[in-house]
């Protein structure tokens, strides 16, 4: 099969022929058809210091797709030849205290699909059973497009983070206008927030945001936040603040335009320690949480619901993929991502 491998610990990636993976009694082998590229498989191309850690070398990256069970395994129940799938990228113990608690978005031993394992840069993918999400559909169209089927994983971030606390009714600020932003944003409009305000320091990011439904995209390189707070009118602060960015300058300033008792989900990863003013969290009672992958699998069966009850989420979230491009031509979907201006890119398995 034709894979994007990473041959050795060192920068670069190159498009070659490997053996077919073949699925355990456990597990199922997915034909890929579409695979969306991620700010983590930028970090395996270039081979920064995160790469260099956390990889094992030689491996197929790529954790975000969608595609068509070819095989199961003998102790495979409930996913069939045929079905149309996504597939969760965290592959959880089982045994570990959370785990067993039914938390497996908070296994201590997670590993992950095109980090730790081979992934879906590839004509084929194996992948355990309890992994894998089948898009429901009712015969003549798919709800799920397989280009909306392969940010099935970036969705979940957003849907997990703006879900975190309650939004209905609540002043909601989003840091970062990434894709993970931007449907954040719509998941918050969806959800039933009042005022919704961005901020990023691309333009065609922040336009982008309009069709989001935000009542406010903010370039954070020319307009303070406290802006935002004027122009919406607010009288007190943001009551929810969703940090996309990981930018050290986003959650400082979040924290001074939150009202007291703001509640903040992080999922934006800073790349060094940043310094806030932790007299404001303690004084204004801020609740601060972090935010990683999504819930296995409450988060996933929100997302199928909301998609398939709202026309204009599924329409705002798909408008979100701004290049489709073939496999054959991934440096160049590599190049875009790595741009930080326009939304996600995603790859087409299905031209060999
Ligand atoms: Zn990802
Ligand atoms: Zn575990």
């Amino acid at each position: 099969m034709r894979a994007l491998y990473k041959t050795g610990p060192h920068a670069g990636l190159e498009l070659v022929d490997r053996p077919e993976p073949q699925p355990g009694p456990r597990e199922v082998k997915i034909r890929v058809l579409t695979t969306g590229i991620c700010g983590t498989d930028l970090h395996i191309l270039e081979w920064d210091a995160w790469a260099a850690s956390t990889i094992r070398a030689p491996l197929i990256p790529g954790h975000e797709f969608y595609g068509e069970v070819v095989e199961i395994g003998d102790d495979v129940r409930d996913v069939r030849v045929r079905d149309r799938v996504s597939g969760e990228g965290h592959i959880v113990c089982g045994i570990c205290r959370n785990c067993r608690a039914g938390r497996r978005q908070l296994c201590i031993h997670t590993i992950s699909v095109g980090v730790q394992r081979d992934g879906a840069f590839a004509e084929y993918v194996v992948i355990p059973q309890e992994n894998v999400w089948v898009h429901e559909h009712d015969g003549a169209t798919d709800v799920i497009t397989p280009a909306l089927g392969a940010i099935f994983d970036p969705f979940g971030n957003a849907v997990h983070t703006t879900l975190k606390f309650s939004v209905v009714g609540e002043d909601v600020l989003i840091t970062g206008a990434g894709p993970i932003g931007l449907m954040a944003a719509a998941v918050a409009r969806h959800a039933g927030a009042r005022y919704i305000a961005i901020t990023d320091v691309s333009a065609p990011r922040l336009a982008i945001a309009e069709r989001m439904g935000v009542d406010l995209a903010l370039n954070v390189a020319t307009t303070p936040v406290v802006q935002a707070k004027e122009r919406l009118r607010l009288k007190e602060g943001f009551d929810v603040g969703l940090e996309m960015s990981g930018h050290p300058g986003a959650l400082p300033e979040m924290i001074r335009n939150m009202n007291h008792g703001g509640r903040i989900a992080m999922l934006g990863l800073p790349s060094a320690p940043i310094d806030i003013d932790w007299a404001i969290v303690v004084t204004h009672m801020l609740t601060l949480q972090g935010i990683y992958g999504r819930e296995m699998f409450e988060t996933w069966n929100a997302m199928a619901a909301m998609l398939q009850s709202s026309t204009w989420l599924h329409d705002a979230v798909s408008s979100v993929i701004t290049d489709r491009l073939p496999a054959t031509r991934w440096d160049e979907g590599f190049e875009a991502a790595h741009s930080g201006i326009g939304g996600k890119v995603v790859l087409d398995w299905t031209v060999f």
